[in-house]
């Protein structure tokens, strides 16, 4: 009975394309063709997402946002010819050759994009001399006084955690068309 009941196997086909299955597993129902394409799609598939997921990284869009609100700070701070006076030394240049100088420092994150906080400068007096403090603070003092001051620095201490969309955001505002 078993031997009469026993019916040679139908030919398998490919479910994407048809095709007559010979070797491929049949688990997967695709002949070796389709299956190879499939894992390549799932491969630049999972590529694209590793990359979207990195052009998101907090580390990524805080170094995005630096870099526009740097550009920001330097050409607002220029005249209509393009120059800046750094407000520590007053010597000139191209808003181009001038850095962004924060009084309380980067790595304060509450006040690390905070306008009131970031002014144009000279390379001398932002790498060399180490944010010419002393130069700073008078120029600070003098423009807006110690309670002012006193105010700002307060602010840089407090603790700030910036979310991804809230860096976009900044991101946006800040980033010149
Ligand atoms: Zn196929
Ligand atoms: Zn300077």
């Amino acid at each position: 009975m078993l031997t009469t009941n026993f019916k040679k196997p139908k030919a398998k086909h490919c479910k994407t394309c048809g095709d007559v299955l010979k070797t491929m597993a049949v688990s997967t129902k695709l002949c070796i063709r389709c299956f190879r394409q499939m894992a390549k799609e799932k491969r630049l598939l999972s590529l694209a997402r590793k990359k979207e997921k990195k052009a998101n990284s907090p580390s990524k869009l805080r170094k995005e946002l630096d870099r526009v609100f740097s550009i920001h700070i330097r050409k607002s701070s220029a005249d209509k010819m393009g120059v800046i006076t750094c407000v520590c030394c007053g010597s000139r240049m191209a808003w181009q050759l001038a850095q962004n100088m924060h009084y309380n420092g980067r790595a304060k994150m509450n006040t690390r994009w905070d306008e009131e906080n970031c002014y144009a400068g000279c390379m001398r007096c932002n790498v060399f001399l180490n944010g010419n403090y002393p130069a700073f603070t008078r120029y600070l003092l003098d423009l807006k006084g110690e309670k002012w001051l006193k105010e700002l620095i307060r602010r840089g201490e407090q603790v700030r955690k910036w979310k991804p969309e809230d860096l976009k955001n900044l991101i946006e505002k800040y980033t010149v068309i």
